[in-house]
């Protein structure tokens, strides 16, 4: 019986926050975050030209050419939330944008939104990064709250990273590079198994104490030992990002 609860409540947290095309970008730009523009890529925009006359930003550029575009609000506050405790300034460049319709991933719901470090994403920004998300993980305030640093994803083609998170009805596939689980080793899973791990790295998610909110905690970046000397720095700049839709194509 609480489980079902739970499952409901959850799933009404979701979808209560999705706003349309035009809040979605007021609420960006409230926050100061920067937005992609329409990718040059993208067939010449035909819709919604008295909002978006040169297309929507990539957050919701779907509605620029499929008419409409609905987006997860929780999602770009929590792009906030790092900008505003990592300090280091974000970049969105995809949510339900018109590369990923048709592709099947959460984009094409509203469900999840990809950023860069906007310049140089060091590793130190990374860890920083992954370590907030966690952060916001343990909380419990956005349940099945994923994550994927795709600049550090062992999978798919060596181009230009970005980070990507997703909301939905379960935890989808996640993977961090800096951070690790409670066994010391890499934290990464889906669905359940993976909010078992935030569970042991001594979160909330799942304990029931989801809606109760509460303030987040402090961000403590610790040692860790990336893979890569940190020497190595990876770019992630947006223009990078959108001359390369192989690299979108491999996030989902
Ligand atoms: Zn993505």
């Amino acid at each position: 019986m609480g489980n079902y609860i739970n499952s409901y409540n959850r799933w009404r947290k979701v979808n209560e926050k999705m706003v349309g095309a035009e809040q979605a970008v007021n609420i960006a730009k409230s926050h100061g975050i920067k937005l992609k523009p329409y990718s040059a890529n993208n067939p010449k925009p035909v819709k919604h030209l008295d909002k978006f006359p040169n297309g929507a930003p990539e957050l919701v550029s779907a509605v620029s050419t499929h008419g409409s575009a609905n987006f997860e609000s929780d999602l770009i506050d929590i792009v906030d939330k790092i900008q505003d405790e990592t300090k280091i300034k974000l970049n969105i460049t995809g949510g339900d944008d018109h590369f990923h319709r048709g592709r099947g991933s959460r984009h094409t719901s509203g469900q999840a939104i990809d950023f860069v470090v906007d310049g140089t994403a060091s590793n130190d920004a990374q860890s920083k990064i992954e370590y907030e998300v966690v952060n916001i993980m343990k909380s419990g305030k956005y349940p099945h709250l994923g994550m994927i640093n795709e600049y550090k994803n062992p999978s798919g083609h060596a181009t230009a990273g970005h980070f990507h998170l997703s909301v939905g009805t379960s935890t989808e596939y996640s993977y961090f590079h800096f951070v690790k689980d409670a066994n010391g080793k890499t934290l990464t899973g889906k669905g359940q198994d993976f909010d078992n791990k935030i569970l042991a790295l001594g979160g909330n998610a799942g304990s029931g104490k989801i809606y109760q909110g509460g303030d987040l905690d402090t961000v403590s970046v610790t040692a860790n030992t990336p893979y890569i000397s940190d020497d190595t720095q990876i770019t992630g700049t947006t223009d990078t990002y959108s001359s390369n839709n192989i690299e979108q194509m491999k996030t989902f």
